[in-house]
């Protein structure tokens, strides 16, 4: 089997330069071209020899993704849709912000949590993505920016539950992360979870990266109908492992909800949220539902969400309600579904 670069830590592409017969700065250097040079192929690797070259290439792999389109939003937001090789369909969203982008990547392809007012969730799971795919995405991206360098923030946000498919993901990280990978700050890289509790225990100890929860709602019974996976790792639960998540300094938990006409929108909800997240360090975004044809879900009215949000500033937290960008192409919160794209 040929050697999957980009999904290979530092150590280990210089174990496998070695067995190449390859002498040790090689592995440095492949690196660099990897992930500074954002080439996609070898034939690019231009200070390295022809001969070499087809070497490298005959026993190493470095591109798995196919960009198969792209849309523009009217707010300039970009949803890339990829073709794996095995014919899955993921996505990727490119967010404008003041001064800088930030990019929303996927960790699988479909989704297993079923939560109901998701589409990703609606295909159900196809397959976890390995390193290489996840941190190909960046790399997909990033060249096609004209400014590269103003790509400085990722979220783990995109199709997919990160927590399940853990391994691949902190590899991801660690090279998306490290100096000599892609050089993200750690203070700009951020994993959302829908609340797996023992793997939020296990990355708290392993990865250094912000967290973000998405909880949309404040009690179990509301919890659990909008997200199984409550069923098995319910608030309480949650909040202990939360509580003892250590955060990089002067940082918080984003809590990420999704207002629900109706559901969890309440003056009610808003108290019960603010008692649940008492004591820890917690910021909270608003997402008001983005509703889709296929969900009997409404988004609440924008005088509930001014109201929800105003209880929670009472109350001393930063609540910041999120405009969904990219509504227009299907790239917004909950909406991206990689195997629909490709009957668009
Ligand atoms: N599985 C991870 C990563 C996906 S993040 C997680 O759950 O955190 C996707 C975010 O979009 C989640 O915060 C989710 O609550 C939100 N979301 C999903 N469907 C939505 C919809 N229809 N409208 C608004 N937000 C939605």
């Amino acid at each position: 089997m040929k050697a999957d670069l980009k999904g290979m830590s530092l150590a280990e592409t210089e174990a496998w330069v070695e067995e190449q017969g390859l002498p040790a700065y090689r592995a440095k250097q492949l690196r660099q071209w990897l992930f500074k040079g954002l080439v996609s192929s070898f034939r690019e690797m231009t200070n390295i020899s022809k001969d070499l070259r087809a070497q490298l290439e005959e026993n190493a792999r470095i591109n798995h993704l196919v960009q198969v389109k792209t849309q523009v939003s009217k707010d300039r937001t970009t949803k890339f849709l990829f073709k794996l090789e095995d014919g899955h369909f993921i996505e990727t969203v490119l967010i404008p912000e003041r001064g800088h982008f930030t990019l929303c990547i996927s960790s699988q392809a479909g989704c297993a949590m079923g939560c109901r007012f998701c589409l990703t969730a609606r295909q159900g799971l196809k397959r976890n993505l390995t390193a290489s795919e996840i941190v190909d995405q960046v790399i997909h991206v990033k060249r096609s920016m004209s400014e590269p360098d103003r790509l400085t923030n990722i979220v783990f946000m995109g199709m997919g539950e990160p927590l399940a498919n853990f391994d691949d993901v902190a590899r991801a990280l660690s090279n998306l992360i490290s100096e000599e990978g892609m050089n993200f700050s750690h203070r700009t890289v951020t994993l959302s979870t829908c609340g797996l509790v023992p793997q939020i225990r296990r990355l708290g100890k392993e990865v250094r990266v912000n967290l973000a929860v998405s909880l949309n709602a404040a009690d179990d019974e509301t919890r659990s109908f909008l997200m199984p996976v409550n069923r098995k790792y319910a608030l309480k639960s949650l909040v202990a492992a939360l509580k003892e998540f250590p955060l990089l300094n002067q940082r918080m938990i984003t809590f990420e909800y999704v207002l629900v006409g109706g559901v969890n929108d309440r003056d009610e909800d808003a108290r019960r949220l603010v008692a649940l997240l008492k004591g820890l360090r917690a910021k909270i975004n608003l997402i008001p539902l983005n509703p889709h044809p296929d969900v009997d879900l409404a988004p609440p009215s924008p005088e509930r969400v001014l109201r929800f949000q105003e209880i929670l500033i009472q109350h001393h937290f930063t609540a910041m309600i999120r405009k969904s960008k990219g509504q227009d192409i299907s790239a917004a919160c909950g909406q991206l579904s990689g195997a629909r794209a490709s009957e668009q």
